[in-house]
């Protein structure tokens, strides 16, 4: 008789040595056969989707049922040697049996039951799908998506809308959604628990201005997402948030319409890899020298654009008159200290107060707007490739704000 049924094993002896059990139910297959040699001994396989060679436990082995929830579709067989326990969840009626079976066996009245060999006990497991590649309408499936994808990609098909069934896939780790004509992400993107990789390049992100960004702020998205490619948009802004998703090892910006990128992007301790070619950038946020980036790609920006004008934007208060508010300086610590703020703890203006500071090129926060003026960095000083094909000087322009004169 085989069950097909979910089990956790749990090594006795690890938990004798303090090492917890993964708590993992696998989708496993228990056969209970007839041993060829000896027809009066019966033996226990079980073959999981990581264990395809299949154990053998022996009925003589068992050493206690656990069967008081079995109406629940719940038992627990435990073996004597090795010390296992095997936790099965399945269909209660499918487990009664099997556990009369099984007592039957250990008891030794076997007269009426007929059991296998081992021989003829084959176990197929159902091939579950973890990647699916949609190239044309055709090829969504008729059941919907498997819900074991971890790789799932629709490119090419000019839709608009996102798919809100893609959300139920709570396995999913790569996303591809390139190529179409999405203008916008569900807040609730933010929540799938193992997402790395969100590709969605060559969209309509933008082209209805404002864009729903709070997708950036779930829980889950925040701690797991490293890639997040929006290149071939029409983005005009990147949200001050984005600096929250502490994860991200790349961003691909290319081919918007960014004018600017958020004094947040300093504190993105993780990334590594930008690229914002092919935008309207006319300075970075001096915050940006705080990053430390293996490669960056600049090319086809404003950056050498209007030099005198930037200078004559500027209208620096004196700072003999400068006081730092009270607000200016808690907020410059929690900043400092990388305390977690939202706002479920602080009221919502606090937030975005908090978002909005900028790095001094001390590296100091500094909240006031008082004073700053643009200046030429090297940027090659700060990433180890930079790719940018506008710049004559190789110096990039910076806006720079100031936390105190001896900055400045
Ligand atoms: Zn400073």
């Amino acid at each position: 008789m085989k069950l097909h049924c979910q089990i956790e094993v749990i090594n006795r002896l690890h938990s004798s040595l303090n090492i917890r059990s993964s708590g993992k139910y696998l989708k496993s297959t228990l056969a209970l056969i007839k041993e060829p040699k000896n027809e009066t001994e019966y033996s226990l396989l079980l073959f999981s989707t990581v264990n395809k060679t299949g154990t053998k436990y022996r009925v003589k082995s068992v050493k206690q049922m656990f069967v008081k929830f079995v109406n629940e579709g719940k038992a627990t067989i435990r073996f004597e040697e090795p010390p296992h326990d095997l936790c099965i969840k399945c269909e209660h009626i499918q487990l009664k049996c099997f556990v009369k079976l099984l007592r039957s066996c250990i008891t030794g009245d076997t007269k009426t039951i007929h059991l296998a060999k081992l021989s003829s006990v084959a176990v197929t497991h159902k091939e579950t799908p973890t990647k699916l590649v949609i190239r044309d309408r055709s090829g969504f499936p008729i059941k919907g998506f498997p819900r074991t994808l971890e790789n799932l990609s629709i490119s090419g098909l000019n839709i608009c809308n996102f798919r809100r069934d893609i959300l139920l896939l709570k396995q999913l780790v790569v996303l591809d959604l390139s190529n179409n004509a999405i203008v916008a992400i569900p807040p609730e993107l933010g929540n799938m628990p193992n997402l790395a990789e969100l590709h969605l390049a060559n969209n309509q992100l933008g082209v209805k201005g404002k864009i729903d960004w709070r997708w950036l702020l779930g829980q889950q998205i925040k701690n797991r997402l490293k890639l997040l490619d929006v290149s071939g948009n029409e983005l005009r802004y990147l949200p001050k948030s984005i600096w929250k998703v502490q994860s991200l090892v790349t961003l691909k910006l290319d081919k918007n319409l960014l004018e600017y990128l958020p004094n947040t992007i300093g504190r993105m301790n993780n990334l590594r890899y930008l690229t914002i070619a092919q935008n309207n950038l006319i300075s970075l946020p001096c915050s940006m020298l705080q990053c430390h980036l293996d490669y960056i790609d600049l090319s086809d920006n404003k950056l050498d654009d209007g030099g005198t004008a930037k200078s004559e934007m500027l209208k620096n208060n004196p700072w003999e008159m400068f006081v730092a508010s009270l607000v200016d300086l808690a907020a410059r610590v929690v900043i400092k200290q990388k305390m977690p703020y939202t706002s479920d703890i602080i009221p919502w203006t606090l937030v975005e107060y908090l978002d909005d500071a900028n790095t001094c090129i001390c590296g100091e926060p500094v909240l006031s707007k008082d004073h700053y003026s643009y200046r030429e960095f090297q940027l090659k000083d700060y990433s180890r490739v930079v790719v940018s094909n506008n710049n004559r000087k190789n110096t990039v322009s910076f806006l720079c704000y100031y936390c105190s004169p001896k900055c400045a």
